[in-house]
């Protein structure tokens, strides 16, 4: 118990500095961005060098992706406060409605009474699109990805659990037993391999778990289930032990 809790902060603080410098790298990474699409854009600059300059502008994307969708939620500098579960979660499905429409899925959050949490909004929603970024990279086309908030109770603790479903390939079981390891991705250079990392760190943080089940054969798709405790442990910015807040 006392290894698995030391062994979470660990991971939070890795998050946490993994999060500061994807902030740090956010601004000079934008400037970079302006300076090449208007390089791009300038008609006297040739087409040889403005194809060169499409690549890095490829390449920039990326580093930005990396930096804004695994990580850009979490270095939340708010207070921890009471958070509306439906309303987080209609947040973040709507920040991928294009991605989402680009393959015609269907998404439906179902979320019992008016659950509240407490804690970072901004970790909370890093969790829930990441796992959604997941269900959507996984999921055949036209199909519908289910959200599910209901109250829970894990080991005598109260909270909230979160389940979130897809109709995709499922996890085959060499992958399974790596999925939460940093930089483990089956998606070759369109994956960070840091999303499943980074969410179980946020979730443990906060004295929550995560798991999932999933079927290959037939595949018949994966859902993860989060479980965040109604009170939670906080844990400071510079990853040492904090006090307790109470709902
Ligand atoms: P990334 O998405 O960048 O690959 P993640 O840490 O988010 O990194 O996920 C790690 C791996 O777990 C993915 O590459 C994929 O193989 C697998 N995975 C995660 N979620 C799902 C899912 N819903 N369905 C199938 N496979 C999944
Ligand atoms: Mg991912």
């Amino acid at each position: 118990q006392e290894a698995a809790l030391r062994q979470s902060e660990k991971l939070a603080a890795t998050g946490r500095l993994a999060a500061t410098i994807a902030h740090e790298i956010n601004n000079p990474l934008e400037a970079v961005t302006n300076l090449v699409y208007l390089c791009k854009t300038d008609p006297t600059i040739p087409t040889s060098v403005q194809r060169l300059l499409e690549t890095a502008d490829n390449e920039l994307a990326r580093v930005s992706q990396i930096a804004q969708q695994t990580l850009g939620f979490y270095r939340d500098t708010t207070r921890p406060a009471s958070i509306d579960l439906a309303e987080l979660l209609h947040g973040v499905v709507d920040l991928f409605s294009r991605k989402m429409m680009s393959k015609r899925l269907q998404c439906t959050v179902k979320v019992d009474g008016d659950l509240r949490i407490f804690g970072l909004q901004g970790e909370i929603k890093q969790v829930f699109s990441n796992l959604l970024v997941n269900a959507i990279e996984a999921s055949e086309v036209d199909t519908t990805i289910q959200i599910r908030g209901r109250i829970a109770q894990r080991s005598g603790i109260n909270g909230v659990s979160v389940l979130m479903s897809d109709c995709g390939h499922g996890i085959p079981p060499e992958v399974q037993t790596r999925l939460f390891s940093p930089f483990f991705t089956t998606k070759q250079s369109l994956g960070t391999g840091l999303g499943l990392w980074v969410t179980r760190g946020i979730v443990e943080k906060q004295g929550g778990a995560i798991g999932f089940r999933t079927k290959t054969d037939p595949p018949t798709g994966t859902i993860f289930r989060v479980f965040l405790p109604a009170q939670i442990r906080e844990v400071d910015a510079f990853g040492a032990p904090g006090s307790t807040f109470i709902q």
